[in-house]
């Protein structure tokens, strides 16, 4: 049969994963340059689109959140199909994707967190922020989470943007909190929180901080938490300086005079603290009696250049002990490995060479499969830094096209794959039905001023969609 990418015989592309990334390859598959015909459905285990930006930015950065409307127009090409709520390894396997596209495209993002590797990681009252980011943004599956936020002091362990995102709605006045498109749930449960102090804990200087500068700056102008450095902790060392002096790097710099703003303030006597530690690295989670989290011991660090000249940090021998009662482990997310998908297990993410995946003996590429986003790179840059990385693997797939290098499926036909996804779940999710639930739920938060009221449910949704509650 003639190579596919014409409107009698167009190519198929299966997207795994509704994400940013997954809408951005879609994007660039459309508007490829070489006039290829392309078909897209995108799968997603949710029956929500979007990926992190529904459930990982902030309810509080709903700017952020306005880039779905260029997903939308993406989604809108009569060539794009969603199937929501159907599970890539579950409802469908690798098998049943080969027989029905020339080309697999896993834009699975990192679902899960690093761990610290530390004794009492494991208490009670220790979370991954990721867990805590996804609770209070309404993913149906960390619904039922439950985080004490009786107790009045918690550490946030890393100094990344999610970090502050979690200290920040930690911080947050419920009225504020109320304007947002947070989940009920979580909404409620922040109403009665007593926390009233938050350490961000950096392991290393504030040249080194992952945070973004616009992020910083946002929780020095909290309504009702003061934020508190400690002027000795954002003095820079001389390898850090030096570093500075010689890169001249402008956000750095920038970032270290707004962390040096803030050690030069004085509180202004808020209702919370939000307290910004660095060179210091959590040891041990301490428990109490009935094993939940009571302490953390700290470690003062110093920072060494490495053979590469980066600065990393050592353990001094000065300790401390920081009472706490809840605890967010915020070090980085991580991949997943994803059935019959080539892994590397030490970098949690899919084996690839330019989005191609590689096969793990040969390392040569395996026809017609391919990566993007967070499951490619791993977990950095923001939103739009997936749109590059989501177009170079597009690039890598039209130039495999080209090459006859693709998958020969037996049933090549748009109708073959929507009888599959029907067959093995009824209950799923198309674009036109997330249309409906979004217009639900920003109608639900219109009563109170809000962007929408999430469903926050699987059943819940389907039932939105008058649609019978089995999901398997
Ligand atoms: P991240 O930016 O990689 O930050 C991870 C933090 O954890 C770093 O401070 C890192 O310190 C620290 N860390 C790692 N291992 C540690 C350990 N064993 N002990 C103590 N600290 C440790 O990751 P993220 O915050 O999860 O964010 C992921 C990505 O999403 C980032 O690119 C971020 O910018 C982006 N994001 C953006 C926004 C936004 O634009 N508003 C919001 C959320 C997330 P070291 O630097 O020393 O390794």
């Amino acid at each position: 049969m003639a190579r596919p990418g014409t409107a009698e015989h167009p190519l198929r592309v299966a997207i795994v994963g509704a994400g940013p990334t997954g809408y951005y390859a879609a994007e660039a598959l459309f508007k490829n340059e070489r006039g290829v015909v392309v078909e897209v459905d995108v799968y997603d285990r949710l029956p929500t689109p979007y990926g992190l930006v529904r459930a990982g930015v902030a309810p509080d950065h709903q700017k952020i959140k306005s880039v779905t409307a260029s997903f939308d127009k993406v989604a809108a090409n009569p060539r794009f199909r969603f199937f929501g709520g159907v599970e890539f390894g579950k409802d469908v396997t690798p098998a049943d994707l080969r027989a029905c596209y020339h080309q697999i495209l896993y834009c699975t993002g990192a679902q899960t967190d690093r761990r610290m590797g530390i004794p009492g990681e494991d208490l009670e009252g220790s979370h991954p922020a990721t867990e805590f980011v996804a609770w209070y943004n309404g993913h149906p599956d960390y619904r039922d989470c439950t985080f004490d936020l009786s107790v009045e002091r918690v550490a946030v362990v890393g100094v990344g943007n999610v970090a502050i995102d979690v200290a920040r709605i930690l911080c947050r006045t419920p009225e504020e909190l109320a304007a947002t498109d947070i989940a009920d749930h979580a909404l409620e449960a922040l109403r009665k929180s007593r926390v009233r102090e938050v350490h961000l804990l950096g392991r290393r200087g504030p040249a080194q901080a992952a945070f973004t500068n616009p992020e910083i700056k946002e929780i020095g102008e909290l309504t009702d938490a003061d934020v508190v450095v400690r002027p000795e902790e954002v003095e820079l060392d001389p390898l850090s300086r030096a570093a500075l002096e010689q890169s001249q790097d402008r956000a750095t710099l920038k970032k270290v005079e707004i962390l040096q703003g803030y050690a030069a303030r004085t509180p202004a006597g808020k209702s919370r603290r939000l307290v910004a530690r660095f060179l210091v690295s959590p040891v041990e989670l301490i428990g109490d009696a009935s094993g939940r989290v009571a302490a953390m011991r700290l470690v003062r660090n110093e920072l060494y250049a490495t053979a590469t000249g980066a600065l990393q940090p050592r353990a001094t021998t000065q300790f401390e002990a920081l009472p706490v009662g809840l605890v967010f482990r915020s070090v980085g997310y991580r991949g997943v490995p994803l059935p019959g998908v080539p892994f590397n297990e030490s970098w949690g993410v899919i084996l690839n060479d330019k989005g191609r995946i590689l096969d793990p003996d040969s390392k040569r590429p395996v026809a017609g499969e391919y990566a993007a986003g967070w499951i490619k790179r791993g977990p950095t840059g923001v939103i739009g830094t997936n749109k590059p990385d989501a177009v170079e693997t597009v690039l890598s797939m039209l130039e495999d096209l080209a090459q006859g290098a693709i998958l020969t499926p037996p049933h090549p036909e748009m109708a073959a794959a929507e009888a599959l996804v029907r067959q093995r779940q009824p209950n799923y999710v198309s674009y036109a039905d997330w249309r409906r639930l979004d217009a639900l739920e920003v109608a639900r938060g219109r009563a109170g001023g809000r962007p929408r009221v999430k469903f926050t449910r699987v059943e819940e949704m389907l039932a939105a969609l008058s649609r019978g509650s089995e999901t398997t």
